[in-house]
């Protein structure tokens, strides 16, 4: 099995929720699921009305050179997010692509560190108490 972007479309072969955004006074952060957890039509309704990439995370299969981020051997986007953005923790947060995770293998803790701050499709939004709460009292499985 090959590495997965953590931050892909949720229309995607193989996508599963990595995690849900949630605002708070120092930005969006996100809330990583304990378990894996594909992307369901429940799961893409519960995100309605806004653009999901707004406010989950999805984990999938990386495109390599179908991707624009792929700069033929590397991500581009994982050496960017960790050259640019501010560390937003100093551990590890749970995670459970972790070993397969391409800005990871790639950029190691760094990474883990800007990654809650990411959110795929940057816009104003609110999470949907539904994505937060859990959809059809099935609730998402956060870590602590
Ligand atoms: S960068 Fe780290 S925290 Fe983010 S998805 Fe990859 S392994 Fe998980």
């Amino acid at each position: 099995m090959g590495p997965l972007c953590p931050s892909a479309p949720p229309d995607q072969d193989g996508a599963q929720v990595l995690g849900v955004v949630r605002s708070t006074e120092r930005g969006p952060r996100v809330g990583y699921l304990n378990a894996h957890q594909p992307v369901t039509d429940e799961i893409l309704a519960a995100a309605g009305p806004v653009d999901p990439r707004q406010v989950i995370r999805v984990a999938a299969p990386c495109q390599e050179n179908r991707c624009s981020h792929h700069d033929g051997q590397t991500c581009s986007l994982a050496a960017r997010i960790v050259q640019t953005l501010t560390p937003v923790g100093d551990s590890l947060p749970p995670c459970v692509i972790r070993r397969r995770c391409r800005w990871y293998l790639e950029q190691g803790a760094p990474a883990c560190h800007r990654c809650p701050q990411v959110v795929t499709q940057v816009d104003a939004h609110a999470t949907p108490a539904a994505l937060l709460n859990g959809a059809d009292g099935a609730p998402l499985a956060f870590e602590a």
